[in-house]
Protein backbone atom coordinates (compact mmCIF):
# COMPACT_ATOMS: atom_id res chain seq x y z
CA UNK A 1 0.00 0.00 0.00
CA UNK A 2 3.33 2.32 0.02
CA UNK A 3 2.93 5.21 -1.98
CA UNK A 4 -0.99 5.80 -1.52
CA UNK A 5 -2.55 8.34 -0.23
CA UNK A 6 -5.33 8.07 2.41
CA UNK A 7 -8.27 10.21 1.58
CA UNK A 8 -10.55 12.11 3.57
CA UNK A 9 -12.44 11.29 6.15
CA UNK A 10 -10.71 12.84 9.28
CA UNK A 11 -12.50 12.49 12.28
CA UNK A 12 -12.63 15.89 14.71
CA UNK A 13 -9.63 16.44 16.16
CA UNK A 14 -11.39 17.24 19.67
CA UNK A 15 -14.01 13.96 20.28
CA UNK A 16 -13.81 14.75 23.88
CA UNK A 17 -16.28 17.53 23.59
CA UNK A 18 -19.13 14.57 22.76
CA UNK A 19 -20.30 11.94 25.33
CA UNK A 20 -21.41 9.34 23.44
CA UNK A 21 -20.67 5.18 23.47
CA UNK A 22 -16.96 5.04 21.77
CA UNK A 23 -16.82 3.05 18.61
CA UNK A 24 -17.31 -0.67 18.23
CA UNK A 25 -14.37 -2.34 17.24
CA UNK A 26 -14.04 -4.51 13.81
CA UNK A 27 -11.81 -5.53 11.38
CA UNK A 28 -10.72 -3.07 8.87
CA UNK A 29 -11.43 -3.08 5.58
CA UNK A 30 -9.43 -0.29 2.68
CA UNK A 31 -10.87 0.24 -0.83
CA UNK A 32 -9.34 2.14 -3.29
CA UNK A 33 -6.30 2.74 -5.37
CA UNK A 34 -3.41 5.20 -6.07
CA UNK A 35 -6.39 7.25 -8.25
CA UNK A 36 -8.74 7.42 -5.80
CA UNK A 37 -6.98 7.26 -2.26
CA UNK A 38 -7.76 4.97 0.04
CA UNK A 39 -10.96 5.10 1.95
CA UNK A 40 -10.67 2.54 5.53
CA UNK A 41 -13.58 0.85 7.26
CA UNK A 42 -13.87 -0.07 10.58
CA UNK A 43 -11.00 -1.17 12.42
CA UNK A 44 -9.64 -1.06 16.04
CA UNK A 45 -9.47 -4.90 16.98
CA UNK A 46 -7.31 -5.74 20.17
CA UNK A 47 -4.25 -7.27 18.50
CA UNK A 48 -5.17 -10.78 20.31
CA UNK A 49 -8.53 -10.93 18.48
CA UNK A 50 -8.51 -13.77 16.03
CA UNK A 51 -9.85 -11.48 13.69
CA UNK A 52 -7.03 -8.57 14.26
CA UNK A 53 -5.43 -6.69 11.24
CA UNK A 54 -3.11 -4.40 12.90
CA UNK A 55 -5.61 -1.36 12.71
CA UNK A 56 -5.50 0.61 15.93
CA UNK A 57 -8.95 2.24 15.77
CA UNK A 58 -12.01 2.59 13.72
CA UNK A 59 -11.79 4.87 10.58
CA UNK A 60 -13.77 7.81 10.48
CA UNK A 61 -17.56 7.11 9.36
CA UNK A 62 -17.52 7.59 5.89
CA UNK A 63 -20.17 8.29 3.47
CA UNK A 64 -21.60 6.28 0.50
CA UNK A 65 -24.16 7.15 -2.05
CA UNK A 66 -25.39 5.34 -5.28
CA UNK A 67 -25.75 6.75 -8.59
CA UNK A 68 -28.99 6.95 -9.70
CA UNK A 69 -28.48 6.84 -13.57
CA UNK A 70 -27.61 3.78 -16.05
CA UNK A 71 -24.05 2.65 -15.38
CA UNK A 72 -23.45 1.63 -19.32
CA UNK A 73 -24.61 5.62 -20.06
CA UNK A 74 -20.68 6.27 -19.41
CA UNK A 75 -20.88 9.95 -19.78
CA UNK A 76 -23.69 10.42 -17.82
CA UNK A 77 -22.76 7.96 -14.92
CA UNK A 78 -19.36 9.99 -15.00
CA UNK A 79 -20.96 13.04 -14.42
CA UNK A 80 -23.29 11.74 -11.89
CA UNK A 81 -20.09 10.36 -9.88
CA UNK A 82 -18.15 13.93 -9.94
CA UNK A 83 -21.22 15.52 -8.63
CA UNK A 84 -21.69 13.15 -5.96
CA UNK A 85 -18.01 13.23 -5.09
CA UNK A 86 -18.27 17.12 -5.31
CA UNK A 87 -20.86 16.89 -2.75
CA UNK A 88 -18.28 14.79 -0.08
CA UNK A 89 -19.32 11.29 -1.14
CA UNK A 90 -16.22 9.58 0.19
CA UNK A 91 -17.53 6.06 -1.79
CA UNK A 92 -19.99 5.97 -4.81
CA UNK A 93 -21.80 2.47 -5.52
CA UNK A 94 -23.33 1.42 -8.94
CA UNK A 95 -25.91 -0.77 -10.42
CA UNK A 96 -24.62 -2.80 -12.51
CA UNK A 97 -27.56 -5.52 -13.63
CA UNK A 98 -26.51 -5.89 -17.38
CA UNK A 99 -23.58 -6.59 -18.37
CA UNK A 100 -23.23 -3.62 -20.78
CA UNK A 101 -23.36 -1.85 -17.50
CA UNK A 102 -19.84 -3.80 -16.47
CA UNK A 103 -18.48 -3.50 -19.65
CA UNK A 104 -18.40 0.37 -18.63
CA UNK A 105 -16.66 -0.20 -15.66
CA UNK A 106 -12.87 0.09 -17.16
CA UNK A 107 -13.58 3.51 -18.79
CA UNK A 108 -15.46 4.85 -15.41
CA UNK A 109 -12.78 3.92 -13.01
CA UNK A 110 -10.09 5.64 -15.30
CA UNK A 111 -11.99 8.61 -15.92
CA UNK A 112 -13.07 9.09 -11.77
CA UNK A 113 -11.08 9.38 -8.65
CA UNK A 114 -13.26 7.81 -5.91
CA UNK A 115 -13.91 4.20 -4.63
CA UNK A 116 -16.20 2.92 -6.96
CA UNK A 117 -18.30 -0.20 -5.61
CA UNK A 118 -20.52 -2.24 -7.92
CA UNK A 119 -23.61 -3.67 -6.79
CA UNK A 120 -24.54 -7.22 -8.19
CA UNK A 121 -27.54 -8.89 -7.48
CA UNK A 122 -28.74 -12.41 -9.18
CA UNK A 123 -25.87 -12.67 -11.59
CA UNK A 124 -22.87 -13.44 -10.25
CA UNK A 125 -21.12 -12.97 -13.33
CA UNK A 126 -21.72 -9.54 -12.72
CA UNK A 127 -19.23 -9.72 -9.85
CA UNK A 128 -16.49 -11.39 -11.78
CA UNK A 129 -16.72 -9.21 -14.51
CA UNK A 130 -16.45 -5.87 -12.19
CA UNK A 131 -13.49 -7.30 -10.50
CA UNK A 132 -12.17 -8.03 -13.60
CA UNK A 133 -13.10 -4.20 -14.32
CA UNK A 134 -10.52 -3.34 -11.67
CA UNK A 135 -13.61 -1.99 -9.62
CA UNK A 136 -12.57 -1.29 -5.66
CA UNK A 137 -15.52 -3.54 -4.15
CA UNK A 138 -18.38 -5.83 -4.28
CA UNK A 139 -21.76 -5.94 -2.81
CA UNK A 140 -23.41 -9.27 -2.99
CA UNK A 141 -27.43 -10.35 -1.41
CA UNK A 142 -27.12 -13.34 -0.29
CA UNK A 143 -30.70 -13.36 -1.03
CA UNK A 144 -30.61 -13.77 -4.69
CA UNK A 145 -26.95 -14.64 -4.72
CA UNK A 146 -26.88 -18.04 -2.66
CA UNK A 147 -25.49 -20.80 -4.94
CA UNK A 148 -21.70 -21.66 -2.61
CA UNK A 149 -20.56 -22.70 -5.98
CA UNK A 150 -20.90 -19.27 -7.27
CA UNK A 151 -20.01 -17.16 -4.05
CA UNK A 152 -16.79 -18.66 -3.73
CA UNK A 153 -16.11 -18.01 -7.12
CA UNK A 154 -16.09 -14.14 -6.66
CA UNK A 155 -14.71 -14.30 -3.25
CA UNK A 156 -11.34 -16.10 -5.20
CA UNK A 157 -11.66 -13.65 -8.02
CA UNK A 158 -11.87 -10.79 -5.35
CA UNK A 159 -8.42 -12.90 -3.64
CA UNK A 160 -7.02 -13.25 -6.83
CA UNK A 161 -7.05 -8.85 -7.76
CA UNK A 162 -3.65 -7.48 -7.16
CA UNK A 163 -5.18 -4.15 -7.96
CA UNK A 164 -5.20 -1.30 -5.31
CA UNK A 165 -6.00 -2.15 -1.92
CA UNK A 166 -7.52 -5.67 -2.86
CA UNK A 167 -11.25 -5.28 -3.59
CA UNK A 168 -13.82 -6.03 -0.27
CA UNK A 169 -17.07 -7.43 -0.41
CA UNK A 170 -20.17 -6.42 1.36
CA UNK A 171 -22.76 -9.01 2.29
CA UNK A 172 -25.89 -7.26 2.32
CA UNK A 173 -28.74 -8.82 3.23
CA UNK A 174 -32.07 -6.90 3.25
CA UNK A 175 -35.51 -7.37 4.51
CA UNK A 176 -37.48 -7.99 1.60
CA UNK A 177 -34.94 -10.42 -0.11
CA UNK A 178 -34.69 -13.32 2.65
CA UNK A 179 -38.14 -13.68 3.65
CA UNK A 180 -38.51 -16.64 0.93
CA UNK A 181 -35.93 -18.65 2.99
CA UNK A 182 -37.61 -18.23 6.57
CA UNK A 183 -39.24 -21.95 6.64
CA UNK A 184 -35.97 -23.87 5.57
CA UNK A 185 -33.10 -23.13 8.00
CA UNK A 186 -32.26 -24.88 11.19
CA UNK A 187 -30.30 -22.83 12.51
CA UNK A 188 -32.89 -19.96 12.37
CA UNK A 189 -35.34 -21.47 14.34
CA UNK A 190 -32.71 -22.11 17.05
CA UNK A 191 -32.20 -18.51 16.95
CA UNK A 192 -35.93 -17.90 16.51
CA UNK A 193 -35.79 -18.88 20.31
CA UNK A 194 -33.14 -17.03 21.26
CA UNK A 195 -35.23 -13.86 20.16
CA UNK A 196 -38.56 -15.38 21.01
CA UNK A 197 -39.34 -12.48 23.18
CA UNK A 198 -37.97 -9.49 20.66
CA UNK A 199 -40.36 -7.66 18.86
CA UNK A 200 -38.61 -8.18 15.92
CA UNK A 201 -37.20 -11.66 16.71
CA UNK A 202 -38.20 -13.73 13.61
CA UNK A 203 -36.96 -11.32 11.27
CA UNK A 204 -34.11 -10.78 13.51
CA UNK A 205 -33.86 -14.74 13.42
CA UNK A 206 -33.24 -14.99 9.60
CA UNK A 207 -31.25 -12.13 9.30
CA UNK A 208 -28.57 -13.27 11.58
CA UNK A 209 -29.02 -17.45 10.13
CA UNK A 210 -28.55 -16.03 6.54
CA UNK A 211 -25.36 -14.25 7.70
CA UNK A 212 -24.03 -16.79 9.51
CA UNK A 213 -24.56 -19.33 6.61
CA UNK A 214 -23.48 -16.71 4.07
CA UNK A 215 -20.12 -16.11 5.97
CA UNK A 216 -19.46 -19.47 6.59
CA UNK A 217 -18.51 -19.25 2.36
CA UNK A 218 -16.41 -16.58 3.14
CA UNK A 219 -14.57 -17.83 5.73
CA UNK A 220 -13.63 -21.45 4.02
CA UNK A 221 -12.05 -19.63 1.69
CA UNK A 222 -9.82 -17.64 4.69
CA UNK A 223 -11.21 -14.73 3.22
CA UNK A 224 -12.14 -11.84 5.55
CA UNK A 225 -12.17 -8.45 3.50
CA UNK A 226 -15.88 -8.32 4.71
CA UNK A 227 -18.26 -5.59 5.33
CA UNK A 228 -21.63 -6.05 6.64
CA UNK A 229 -25.30 -4.80 6.37
CA UNK A 230 -28.74 -5.90 7.02
CA UNK A 231 -31.60 -3.47 5.67
CA UNK A 232 -35.16 -2.73 6.10
CA UNK A 233 -37.78 -0.08 5.91
CA UNK A 234 -38.29 0.14 9.14
CA UNK A 235 -36.09 2.07 11.48
CA UNK A 236 -36.93 -0.30 14.38
CA UNK A 237 -35.93 -3.23 12.76
CA UNK A 238 -32.90 -1.46 11.75
CA UNK A 239 -31.29 -0.95 15.01
CA UNK A 240 -32.25 -3.68 16.34
CA UNK A 241 -30.61 -5.76 13.64
CA UNK A 242 -27.70 -3.84 13.60
CA UNK A 243 -27.40 -3.76 17.22
CA UNK A 244 -27.30 -7.67 17.03
CA UNK A 245 -24.72 -8.09 14.63
CA UNK A 246 -22.68 -5.74 16.31
CA UNK A 247 -22.54 -8.11 18.99
CA UNK A 248 -22.30 -11.21 16.80
CA UNK A 249 -19.90 -10.24 13.78
CA UNK A 250 -16.23 -8.50 13.75
CA UNK A 251 -16.75 -7.05 10.87
CA UNK A 252 -17.36 -3.41 9.67
CA UNK A 253 -21.18 -2.28 9.15
CA UNK A 254 -22.97 -0.19 6.29
CA UNK A 255 -25.53 1.21 8.00
CA UNK A 256 -28.80 2.35 6.20
CA UNK A 257 -32.59 2.25 6.14
CA UNK A 258 -33.51 1.15 2.94
CA UNK A 259 -36.34 2.51 0.46
CA UNK A 260 -36.58 5.54 3.14
CA UNK A 261 -39.00 7.14 0.39
CA UNK A 262 -38.02 10.30 -0.49
CA UNK A 263 -36.13 12.84 1.01
CA UNK A 264 -38.74 14.77 3.35
CA UNK A 265 -40.03 11.85 4.69
CA UNK A 266 -36.52 9.07 4.80
CA UNK A 267 -34.85 11.88 6.49
CA UNK A 268 -36.35 11.45 9.63
CA UNK A 269 -36.76 7.96 9.60
CA UNK A 270 -33.05 7.61 8.30
CA UNK A 271 -31.63 9.87 11.27
CA UNK A 272 -33.71 7.70 13.65
CA UNK A 273 -32.13 4.80 12.82
CA UNK A 274 -28.96 5.92 12.08
CA UNK A 275 -28.24 8.66 14.60
CA UNK A 276 -29.11 5.83 17.62
CA UNK A 277 -27.13 3.38 16.24
CA UNK A 278 -23.90 5.98 15.80
CA UNK A 279 -24.59 7.21 19.19
CA UNK A 280 -24.32 3.75 20.36
CA UNK A 281 -21.22 3.71 18.82
CA UNK A 282 -22.39 1.35 16.21
CA UNK A 283 -21.90 1.91 11.83
CA UNK A 284 -18.47 2.44 10.01
CA UNK A 285 -19.77 4.06 6.87
CA UNK A 286 -23.56 4.87 6.24
CA UNK A 287 -25.86 5.28 3.17
CA UNK A 288 -28.91 7.28 3.58
CA UNK A 289 -31.22 6.37 0.64
CA UNK A 290 -34.05 8.61 -0.88
CA UNK A 291 -36.37 8.65 -3.87
CA UNK A 292 -34.66 11.76 -4.71
CA UNK A 293 -31.54 13.07 -6.05
CA UNK A 294 -28.58 11.26 -4.40
CA UNK A 295 -26.96 14.31 -3.68
CA UNK A 296 -29.28 14.74 -0.99
CA UNK A 297 -28.00 11.44 0.77
CA UNK A 298 -24.25 12.85 0.79
CA UNK A 299 -25.47 16.33 2.31
CA UNK A 300 -27.26 14.76 4.66
CA UNK A 301 -25.23 11.77 5.45
CA UNK A 302 -22.37 14.16 6.13
CA UNK A 303 -24.41 16.78 8.38
CA UNK A 304 -25.61 14.03 10.76
CA UNK A 305 -21.93 12.93 11.45
CA UNK A 306 -21.08 16.74 11.63
CA UNK A 307 -24.21 16.78 13.83
CA UNK A 308 -22.83 13.68 16.63
CA UNK A 309 -19.49 15.55 16.06
CA UNK A 310 -17.92 12.29 14.02
CA UNK A 311 -16.39 13.78 11.13
CA UNK A 312 -14.74 17.35 11.14
CA UNK A 313 -16.94 19.84 9.54
CA UNK A 314 -16.05 21.15 5.94
CA UNK A 315 -17.82 24.52 5.11
CA UNK A 316 -19.78 26.24 7.55
CA UNK A 317 -22.96 25.46 10.30
CA UNK A 318 -25.72 27.78 9.79
CA UNK A 319 -27.65 28.09 12.57
CA UNK A 320 -31.18 29.56 11.72
CA UNK A 321 -34.32 30.86 14.39
CA UNK A 322 -37.45 29.27 13.57
CA UNK A 323 -39.60 32.50 13.57
CA UNK A 324 -42.87 33.37 15.67
CA UNK A 325 -45.11 36.08 16.30
CA UNK A 326 -41.71 39.02 16.83
CA UNK A 327 -40.64 37.96 13.15
CA UNK A 328 -40.80 41.41 10.96
CA UNK A 329 -38.55 40.29 8.02
CA UNK A 330 -38.97 37.36 5.08
CA UNK A 331 -36.79 34.80 7.65
CA UNK A 332 -37.21 31.79 5.75
CA UNK A 333 -36.38 33.04 2.56
CA UNK A 334 -33.50 34.83 3.97
CA UNK A 335 -32.24 31.53 5.59
CA UNK A 336 -32.15 29.68 2.48
CA UNK A 337 -30.81 31.89 0.16
CA UNK A 338 -27.84 32.41 3.17
CA UNK A 339 -27.90 28.67 2.97
CA UNK A 340 -26.85 28.40 -0.60
CA UNK A 341 -24.63 31.12 -0.24
CA UNK A 342 -22.49 29.47 2.31
CA UNK A 343 -22.50 26.02 0.59
CA UNK A 344 -20.91 27.70 -2.64
CA UNK A 345 -18.63 30.52 -1.29
CA UNK A 346 -17.03 29.53 2.68
CA UNK A 347 -15.12 27.10 3.49
CA UNK A 348 -14.13 26.99 6.70
CA UNK A 349 -16.26 25.70 9.47
CA UNK A 350 -17.50 28.86 10.82
CA UNK A 351 -20.70 28.97 12.61
CA UNK A 352 -23.34 31.80 10.82
CA UNK A 353 -26.68 32.77 12.80
CA UNK A 354 -29.64 33.75 11.31
CA UNK A 355 -31.88 34.98 13.95
CA UNK A 356 -35.65 36.99 13.24
CA UNK A 357 -34.92 39.16 15.91
CA UNK A 358 -32.55 40.67 19.21
CA UNK A 359 -34.99 39.35 21.88
CA UNK A 360 -34.39 35.46 22.18
CA UNK A 361 -31.62 35.72 19.21
CA UNK A 362 -28.54 36.27 20.85
CA UNK A 363 -29.03 33.32 23.35
CA UNK A 364 -30.09 31.17 20.19
CA UNK A 365 -26.96 32.13 17.98
CA UNK A 366 -23.99 31.82 20.95
CA UNK A 367 -21.41 30.93 19.56
CA UNK A 368 -21.82 31.98 16.37
CA UNK A 369 -19.11 33.29 14.51
CA UNK A 370 -20.81 35.93 12.32
CA UNK A 371 -24.37 36.41 12.84
CA UNK A 372 -27.52 38.42 11.35
CA UNK A 373 -30.37 39.29 14.05
CA UNK A 374 -32.70 40.67 12.06
CA UNK A 375 -35.74 43.41 12.72
CA UNK A 376 -37.85 46.10 11.54
CA UNK A 377 -36.79 45.55 7.78
CA UNK A 378 -33.30 45.79 8.98
CA UNK A 379 -30.73 43.35 9.94
CA UNK A 380 -27.55 44.46 12.91
CA UNK A 381 -24.57 42.04 11.94
CA UNK A 382 -22.31 40.88 14.81
CA UNK A 383 -18.68 39.23 14.26
CA UNK A 384 -17.60 37.78 16.66
CA UNK A 385 -19.36 39.74 19.17
CA UNK A 386 -18.93 42.93 17.74
CA UNK A 387 -21.47 44.96 15.75
CA UNK A 388 -19.89 45.65 12.15
CA UNK A 389 -23.10 46.79 10.27
CA UNK A 390 -26.64 47.45 10.57
CA UNK A 391 -28.71 47.26 6.81
CA UNK A 392 -31.45 46.88 5.11
CA UNK A 393 -33.37 43.90 4.38
CA UNK A 394 -32.56 43.90 1.15
CA UNK A 395 -28.86 43.94 2.19
CA UNK A 396 -28.80 41.26 4.50
CA UNK A 397 -27.92 38.41 2.45
CA UNK A 398 -24.92 40.59 0.44
CA UNK A 399 -23.75 42.56 3.78
CA UNK A 400 -23.88 39.14 5.68
CA UNK A 401 -21.95 36.93 2.66
CA UNK A 402 -19.08 39.67 2.64
CA UNK A 403 -18.38 39.69 6.45
CA UNK A 404 -18.64 35.74 6.22
CA UNK A 405 -16.04 35.76 3.50
CA UNK A 406 -13.81 38.86 5.03
CA UNK A 407 -14.12 36.46 8.43
CA UNK A 408 -13.34 33.71 6.19
CA UNK A 409 -9.69 35.46 5.03
CA UNK A 410 -8.85 36.44 8.78
CA UNK A 411 -9.23 32.52 9.85
CA UNK A 412 -7.14 31.68 6.88
CA UNK A 413 -4.46 34.32 7.62
CA UNK A 414 -4.40 33.17 11.25
CA UNK A 415 -5.62 36.39 12.81
CA UNK A 416 -8.67 34.91 14.25
CA UNK A 417 -9.71 31.25 15.47
CA UNK A 418 -13.25 29.73 14.85
CA UNK A 419 -15.65 30.74 18.16
CA UNK A 420 -12.52 32.68 20.05
CA UNK A 421 -15.33 35.28 20.65
CA UNK A 422 -18.71 34.84 21.37
CA UNK A 423 -22.21 37.03 20.82
CA UNK A 424 -22.31 37.81 25.21
CA UNK A 425 -25.28 37.26 26.71
CA UNK A 426 -27.46 38.88 29.56
CA UNK A 427 -30.86 37.64 30.31
CA UNK A 428 -33.72 39.12 28.70
CA UNK A 429 -35.59 41.74 30.59
CA UNK A 430 -37.40 39.63 33.45
CA UNK A 431 -40.20 42.42 33.61
CA UNK A 432 -41.29 41.39 29.48
CA UNK A 433 -41.16 45.20 29.12
CA UNK A 434 -39.26 44.95 25.87
CA UNK A 435 -41.86 43.92 23.73
CA UNK A 436 -41.81 42.49 20.14
CA UNK A 437 -40.97 45.79 18.32
CA UNK A 438 -37.64 45.45 16.77
CA UNK A 439 -37.52 49.47 16.96
CA UNK A 440 -38.23 49.81 20.55
CA UNK A 441 -36.14 46.62 21.64
CA UNK A 442 -33.37 47.69 19.37
CA UNK A 443 -32.39 51.06 19.31
CA UNK A 444 -30.86 51.90 22.74
CA UNK A 445 -28.48 48.92 21.91
CA UNK A 446 -27.40 49.45 18.52
CA UNK A 447 -25.31 52.74 20.28
CA UNK A 448 -21.86 51.06 20.44
CA UNK A 449 -21.44 48.43 22.75
CA UNK A 450 -20.32 45.03 21.48
CA UNK A 451 -22.25 43.00 23.78
CA UNK A 452 -26.09 42.50 23.03
CA UNK A 453 -27.58 43.54 26.96
CA UNK A 454 -31.18 42.18 25.60
CA UNK A 455 -31.87 42.48 29.58
CA UNK A 456 -31.40 46.32 30.01
CA UNK A 457 -33.97 47.94 31.30
S1 LIG B 1 -35.03 34.74 17.32
FE1 LIG B 1 -36.79 36.13 17.67
S2 LIG B 1 -38.08 35.82 15.86
FE2 LIG B 1 -36.68 34.07 15.94
S3 LIG B 1 -37.85 32.50 17.07
FE3 LIG B 1 -36.53 33.57 18.54
S4 LIG B 1 -37.87 35.17 19.39
FE4 LIG B 1 -38.85 34.48 17.49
Amino acid sequence: MAGFFVREPRAVSNPKVVVMTPRRASRQIRLGDERTGIVAIGGGLPADHPFADGSSAPAPVSVQTMTAGYTHDIDRCVAEIHKLQAAGADVVRVAVPEKKDTAALAEILNQTTVPIVADVHFHFRRALEAVEAGVHKIRLNPGNIADRDQVTEVIRACQAAKSGAGIPIRVGVNEGSIIERKDKQKRQKELGAVFSEHKHGYLLSIMIAKLEEYLDIFYEQNFYNIAISAKSMDATVVIDAYTEIAKRFPHPLHVGVTHAGPKETGCIRSVAALGTLLANGVGDTIRISYASDPVYEVEDGLELLWSLAMRERKGAELIACPTCGRIQVDLFTLTQDVRKKLASEIEVPMKVAVMGCVVNGPGEAEGADVAVFAGDRKGIIYVQGERVAIVGEEEILESLLRECLAFQERVRSGEVKLGEKKVEIVPPDPKGELGSGWEKMAAERMKGSATLTVGES
